[in-house]
């Protein structure tokens, strides 16, 4: 490419021989129907080489097509265009009185790329970001657009996609009636004693974090919806002054705390949407589990503590609702999500990777699909039962591999 073309992290320079911005859906249309391999760019979020479709191929990013949100309030939908991030989204949404049922900790991502790798929030309730998509349009291979709907019986593939299927262009989300929550946050939860059950259902969101230092949590940030109950939480101390999750990075960067209600999309992303996220400088690692087996995990990591710690920033645990997408991370199983935000030293932290799988394995992790993991292409085959339904519906759609990569193309062998 004649510009260099990295992810948001900086980790992956994309190897594509070209990257395409098409104005317009016929453009887009023209480039998908040239021949060569096309991988979709979303917002550039993942932290390892998915979107890239390798040398030979090239790189589609949306975000110069018109940005269509699109507000049904008597049907509450939304239709929101393939290059549309989440931030955007939720201002339009809100300003017709209406809301997502949940977001990830920032807002800064793409809708179509989030949802393409099993993106989530938390919530014992709340299944991943996903489970609002009603409806998705794809342009595939011969430049056609084809509609697939809940209730299609290929709906199952459509969402979770890995972009392997074509060109999302637009998508339908479900809304709610907007709704205003509040944030608490506390300090040192110990991990001896700890009734994750009860702590993950204790309010509509509920995330711990950790640095791995000590047996325990650094932090806990209960998000509730005003319009449900807030239970006691005996187990850790109220915070005192506002808090970022990375120790030493500003609390201002971080959506309003000590419970003060705010718009949903205000509060449920940890990170307020005209600040850089996060720490910036890392990468990320996260791993999804059955719930129950939330406390071996954690003890496991516990284990091996100060190996973890030794390239982490912070470690941060959710839940997500079993959902029914076929290579969604939380497929037919309410999950336990581990997340690791790293240093940003591939070298070490791929070291301290091997180790942590190592350990997670009795639990049955899946990786998330946009973040670094080693996991073998084999093992990531047998964790999804639905995986043959998938390969048949990318060969349906895109028979010559069209949208593919290295990587695609070996989890999809047979
Ligand atoms: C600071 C930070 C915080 C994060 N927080 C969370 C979190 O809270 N929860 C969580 O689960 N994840 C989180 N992530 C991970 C992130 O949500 C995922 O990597 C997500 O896929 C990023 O979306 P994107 O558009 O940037 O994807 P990209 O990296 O651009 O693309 C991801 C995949 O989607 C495909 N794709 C993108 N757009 C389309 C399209 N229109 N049509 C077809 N295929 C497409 C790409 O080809 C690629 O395969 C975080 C990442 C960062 C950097």
């Amino acid at each position: 490419m004649a510009e260099s073309v990295t992810n948001w992290a900086g980790n992956i320079t994309y190897t594509a021989k070209e990257l395409h911005r098409p104005r317009s859906l016929d453009a887009l249309r023209a480039v998908v129907a040239g021949g060569e391999r096309v991988r979709v760019l979303g917002s550039g979020h993942s932290f390892n080489a998915l979107a890239d479709p390798g040398a030979e191929g090239v790189l589609l990013s949306l975000d110069a097509l018109p940005a269509e949100v699109d507000v049904d309030t008597a049907a509450r939908t939304v239709r929101v265009g393939g290059g549309v991030r989440y931030a955007e989204l939720a201002r339009r949404v809100h300003a017709h009185g209406l809301a997502l049922a949940n977001m990830a900790s920032l807002p800064h991502i793409s809708v179509a790329g989030s949802v393409a790798t099993g993106t989530h929030g938390s919530g014992v309730g709340n299944g991943p970001l996903a489970d609002a998509v009603r409806e998705v349009e794809i342009v595939t291979a011969d430049g056609s657009t084809v509609v697939i709907a809940r209730g299609d019986e290929r709906f199952g593939g459509a969402v979770t996609s890995l972009g392997a299927l074509g060109v999302v262009t637009a998508l339908t989300l479900d809304l709610d009636p907007a709704f205003e929550v509040e944030q608490h946050l506390y300090t040192e939860l110990p991990l001896e004693g700890l009734d994750f059950e009860t702590v993950a259902a204790s309010a509509y969101s509920v995330s711990l974090f950790t640095d791995w230092r000590a047996p325990g949590f650094t932090q806990v940030w209960r998000k509730r919806r005003t319009d449900q109950p807030l239970p006691d939480f005996p187990w850790a101390v109220p915070a005192k002054v506002a808090l970022h999750p990375v120790p030493g990075m500003p609390a201002r960067n971080c959506t309003a705390q000590f419970g003060v209600p705010g718009p949903w999309h205000e509060r449920l992303p940890h990170f307020r949407a005209e600040f850089t996220p996060s720490s910036g400088a890392e990468l990320q690692s996260e791993y999804l589990l059955p719930r129950e087996h939330a406390l071996g995990a954690l003890q496991a990591i516990d284990g091996i503590r100060d190996t973890v710690a030794a390239v982490l920033q912070i470690c941060e645990v959710r839940t997500v609702a079993a959902d029914a997408q076929w290579l969604s991370p939380s497929s037919g199983r309410d999950s336990v999500a581990v997340h690791f935000t790293w240093v940003a030293d591939t070298p070490a932290v791929l070291a301290v990777l091997g180790r942590l799988e190592e350990v997670l394995e009795p639990f049955a992790p899946r990786p998330h699909w946009g973040k670094v993991f080693t996991t073998p292409v084999p093992a990531l085959r047998e964790s999804y039962p639905r995986l043959a339904d998938f390969r048949a519906l990318a060969r349906e759609l895109d028979p010559a591999g069209t949208f593919t990569n290295a990587f695609v193309r070996e989890l999809l062998a047979e």
